[in-house]
């Protein structure tokens, strides 16, 4: 552990993912004594934790990837249109080694409690081991998605095969060769593992509770040709990026038209180009897709024609085709998704109707049938964008738990701050537009504004910032309010906490995009720091 010997610090974080490593980076430039503490053995968050085959980006990697630092942008070099996982693993080693964080970030160490001492206006962070650090900020860096979620099935503990949860994937590789495989979910995590696992199980049987939309992500080996010439101009490319809804696709087409202004051909023909071109961007190919049901429709009708046109059996087609709005759900990004189940050795079994009864010693139980398995592999997601945050027992000033302040559903300014949590900050909290962006941008935003914040208390003299309960429940109303024009809240999201049982519904990120929510924090900051409660 780094040079610093006291266990007081300026500045304590928790996570070292993306934003974790950006904030230390920002806490040590600026002269700041800083602490990450870090429950992995090594850094990278999100790419540390989803070793599972098939694990990659969505966004691409070009985007996908700080812009902190101009060299760094410059030297390092991508291999692919969409990096997969172990290449992102290595981008955030890599800059960890360069920026030299690694002697200020503590492995291994999981944050048990943070509470705020209202006498000393400091933090106290407490690990499972019960070591103390003090800190006068703390900053949450703890990942939206990051807590994984592992349905309580009756005999959760008695299957005697091999089991995993693609979201605490092993080190070692996982063999299915000549194994009888069962994978439960078909979100993100198991659209891109299902293709890879079929290729060497003996049998790979999913079970679907709701179908997905996924596009192709046609990725490939990155073109040298289209990197070079982004490198050449990156920082336009980054802020031109920073300009688009979700803070990416800013050089690929996108359209404000209304899916009923143009001709059925041209319709047709434009959503055939986004289907070539590949991930994310689909949505983007008319302007009225994520707030009309009808125009929404249309879109989710022409991939469901794809799904049936590439699936053999037209039972498993219909089963695969999503019945909810496009884009409600998050869209998954695939390579071979769909004609995966053209192979024998792959079952699709509808649990929608009749859910998983139960795990025994030799598999589970679906509607009185019993599948006996070598291996399950949960690929049921995450308890998001709260479910890290409050594995932490945070007190605020007078005592109020973050678990008490949240038990209806979680409340922020902007995602960053809390009331009655004074000088701590949260990345991609609730409230921010995090999972509806590319992350990155998102996460150096968040990080930027903190410490142009904790310059401008230092330069004033101030010694506190609170979210004050006003802003908060205005922040609040905007949220829910932005929410309520859109398709967002039609479906059963984890978005909405809907996948998590009792968990509060709430729409969780902002939903205004990217560059409304960086101009809210712009007239925030000029206005110096407006709805926030400095004190020295
Ligand atoms: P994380 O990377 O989740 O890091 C948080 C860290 O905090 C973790 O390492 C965790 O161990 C640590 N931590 C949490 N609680 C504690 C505690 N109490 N004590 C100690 N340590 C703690 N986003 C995109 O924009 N584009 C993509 O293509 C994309 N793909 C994704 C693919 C997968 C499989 C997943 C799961 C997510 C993906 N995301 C993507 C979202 C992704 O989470 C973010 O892009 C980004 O990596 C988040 O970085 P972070 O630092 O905020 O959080
Ligand atoms: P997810 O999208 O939440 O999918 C979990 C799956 O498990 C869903 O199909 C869900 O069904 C199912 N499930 C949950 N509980 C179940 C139960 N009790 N019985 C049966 N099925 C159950 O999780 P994820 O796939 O890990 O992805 C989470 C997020 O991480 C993504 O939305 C994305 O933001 C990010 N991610 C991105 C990528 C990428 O392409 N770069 C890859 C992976 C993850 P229901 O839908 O019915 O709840």
């Amino acid at each position: 552990m780094g040079t610093h010997q006291s266990n007081r610090f300026d500045i304590a974080i928790v996570g070292a993912g993306f934003a974790g490593m950006y904030a230390l980076k920002q806490a040590l430039d600026s002269g700041r004594s800083a602490i990450v503490f870090e429950r992995g053995d090594d850094v990278g968050g999100t790419w540390y934790w989803n070793r599972y085959p098939g694990a990659r980006c969505d966004v691409q990697s070009m985007e996908y990837s700080y812009s902190f630092d101009k060299q760094l942008q410059q030297d390092w070099q991508w291999t692919e249109r969409f990096a997969a996982q172990p290449e992102i693993l290595r981008y955030a080693q890599h800059v960890a080694d360069r920026f030299h964080l690694r002697d200020h970030i503590r492995f291994n160490t999981v944050v048990a409690s943070a509470d705020y001492q209202d006498t000393k206006n400091e933090w106290r962070i407490k690990t499972g081991a019960g070591d103390e650090v003090f800190a006068k900020t703390c900053i949450m860096a703890t990942g939206c998605l990051s807590s994984t979620n592992r349905p309580a099935f009756d005999g959760i503990d008695v299957f005697e095969g091999e089991q995993y949860h693609t979201g605490l994937w092993p080190h070692q590789p996982v063999d299915f060769s000549g194994k009888r495989v069962g994978i439960i979910g078909t979100g993100s995590s198991a659209i891109q593992s299902i293709p890879i696992i079929a290729e060497s199980a003996a049998h790979l049987t999913v079970f679907q509770r709701t179908a997905n939309y996924s596009i192709p992500a046609h990725n490939g080996p990155i073109d040298e040709a289209y990197a070079a010439d982004i490198r050449s101009n990156y920082d336009d490319f980054r802020e031109r990026n920073k300009q688009m809804f979700a803070g990416f696709g800013a050089d690929q087409a996108r359209s404000d038209l209304s899916v009923f202004e143009v001709s059925d051909e041209e319709r047709e023909a434009r959503f055939e180009v986004k289907w070539q071109e590949g991930g994310l961007g689909f949505t983007s190919t008319f302007g009225d897709l994520g707030r009309s049901q009808p125009a929404n429709q249309i879109a989710a009708e022409f991939v469901r024609d794809k799904i049936r046109a590439t699936v053999n059996d037209p039972q498993v087609a219909e089963l695969l085709c999503p019945d909810q709005v496009i884009g409600c759900k998050r869209v998954c990004v695939d390579t071979n998704y769909y004609k995966t189940y053209n192979k024998d050795n792959v079952t699709l079994i509808n649990v929608r109707d009749t859910p998983i009864e139960r795990l025994t010693k030799t598999g589970l139980i679906v509607d009185d049938t019993a599948f006996d398995f070598d291996m399950i592999i949960f690929a049921t997601g995450f308890d998001a964008m709260t479910g890290s945050l409050l594995k932490i027992d945070v007190t605020g000033r007078e005592g109020v738990k973050l678990a008490d302040k949240w038990a209806a559903g979680p409340t922020t300014y902007l995602g960053l701050g809390v009331h009655g949590f004074p000088n701590l900050f949260m990345v991609s909290g609730p409230g921010s537009p995090s999972v509806l962006s590319n992350m990155i941008v998102t996460i150096e935003q968040h990080v930027d504004f903190i410490f142009t914040c904790l310059d401008f208390l230092r330069s004033s003299g101030f010694t506190t910032i609170e979210a004050e309960a006003e802003a908060e429940a205005a922040w609040v109303a905007q949220c829910n309010s932005i929410a309520g024009e859109t398709l967002f809240p039609t479906c059963n999201s984890w978005y909405l906490g809907a996948n998590v049982p009792g968990k509060p519904r709430i729409f969780m990120p902002f939903v205004g995009g990217f560059p409304l929510y960086q101009s809210i924090c712009e007239e925030v900051r000029t206005a110096n720091y407006k709805g926030f409660h400095l004190a020295s």
